[in-house]
C-alpha cells in the first residue's frame, strides 16, 4: 500500500546469509526484492564475505545492500521483507546474532528517523557494522545522512572496514541484475 501521497521513497536494504549457499540466497532474494510491487530495484552492490558478528561457531556470512525506489509504507516493507525470508526458510530460535538462510533489514527509508514497536528507521546499528556500511558505500554517496547517526563516509570511517572483501564475481552466479543495467 502506498502512503497517503503515495510518494516513491529511496529505501537501502541490507542483506546477509551464512547457511544454504549463501550467495545464491542473497543472489534470489535481490531477484525477490526486484518483484516487490510499487517497488524498482535502482542499484545493487557487490557480494562481501564477512565474519560473524556474537557466536564465532558458524559459518562466514555473505552480505550485501540494495537500494530500492519504493511507495511501500515502512511496515508494509518490512512485512514484504520478512516474508521473503520465510520463503527462504528463515527460522528464528531467538539465538542472538545466530545463522540463518537470510536475514533482510531495512537500513533507511528516505529521510526517516522514526522509532515504532518492531520498526526502527534508520535500523539503529548501521553505524556499527562494516558489513552493513561497505556494501552500502558501492550503491549511496559517500554524503548519505544516516539520520541520527551521520554521514555514511564518517560512519565507515569511525567503524573501520574491518578488512571485509568482495567475494570475486566468477564465484556466484549470474542472478544479479548487472550494475550497469541500473540507474
Ligand atoms: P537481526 O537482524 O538484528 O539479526 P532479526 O532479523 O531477527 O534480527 O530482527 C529482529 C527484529 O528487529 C524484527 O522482528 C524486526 O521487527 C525488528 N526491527 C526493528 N527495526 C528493524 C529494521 N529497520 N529492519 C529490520 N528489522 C527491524
Ligand atoms: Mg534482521
Amino acid at each position: 500500500m502506498a502512503d497517503a501521497a503515495g510518494a516513491t521513497a529511496v529505501v537501502y536494504i541490507g542483506l546477509g546469509a551464512n547457511l544454504n549457499n549463501p550467495a545464491r540466497q542473497v543472489e534470489h532474494a535481490i531477484g525477490e526484492l526486484a518483484a516487490l510491487p510499487q517497488s524498482r530495484l535502482g542499484a545493487v552492490s557487490r557480494l562481501y564475505r564477512t565474519a560473524p558478528l556474537g557466536p564465532q561457531d558458524q559459518p562466514h556470512f555473505v552480505n550485501a545492500a540494495v537500494r530500492l525506489d519504493s511507495a511501500l509504507t515502512p511496515p508494509a516493507l518490512l512485512e514484504a521483507l520478512q516474508g521473503i525470508e520465510c520463503a527462504h526458510g528463515r527460522v528464528r530460535d531467538g539465538r542472538r546474532w545466530g545463522p540463518r538462510t537470510l536475514d533482510l533489514d531495512l537500513l533507511l527509508h528516505g529521510d526517516l528517523n522514526s522509532r515504532q514497536p518492531g520498526l526502527t528507521l534508520p535500523h539503529p546499528e548501521i553505524h556499527r557494522r562494516a558489513f552493513v556500511l561497505v556494501p552500502l558505500l558501492d550503491i549511496a554517496p559517500p554524503t548519505l545522512l544516516v539520520p541520527g547517526q551521520g554521514v555514511l563516509a564518517e560512519l565507515l570511517r569511525r567503524c573501520g572496514d574491518d578488512g571485509i572483501e568482495p567475494l570475486a564475481a566468477d564465484t556466484y552466479g549470474s542472478g544479479v541484475p548487472p550494475r550497469a543495467a541500473l540507474s
